[in-house]
């Protein structure tokens, strides 16, 4: 099956790399992404005892307190400024199929 594929204003065809994961257990909660989305797609929440950070050298009270997620991921265009971002490495992106 083929992958969405867009165009840009000079017509050049792109493979957006949607957000398929982030990784709770390396975010720091610093925003960087949220504030580059221009899409509803992530949301900070509060953090599960089970997604603490594995590096500790940021954490303060409030990074330990909340984690970034995908809210709305189908609103994700693939565009990948949150990865470009991101500090820790988080998110996964990938190319996806059109739907049937
Ligand atoms: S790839 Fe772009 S649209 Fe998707 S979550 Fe990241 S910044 Fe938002
Ligand atoms: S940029 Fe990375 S580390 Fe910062 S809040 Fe987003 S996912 Fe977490």
């Amino acid at each position: 099956m083929d992958n969405i594929t867009c165009i840009t204003r000079d017509g050049t065809v792109w493979t957006p790399e949607f957000v398929t994961e982030l990784n709770a257990k390396t975010c720091i909660s610093c925003g960087r992404c949220y504030k580059v989305c221009t899409r509803d797609v992530l949301e900070l929440i509060d953090r599960s005892e089970s997604d603490l950070p594995e590096d500790d050298d940021e954490d303060d009270s409030e990074s330990m307190a909340s984690v970034m997620s995908l809210a709305n991921p189908g609103d994700c265009t693939g565009c990948g400024a949150c990865s470009r971002v991101c500090p820790k490495n988080c998110f996964t992106n990938s190319p996806l199929p059109l739907a049937a």
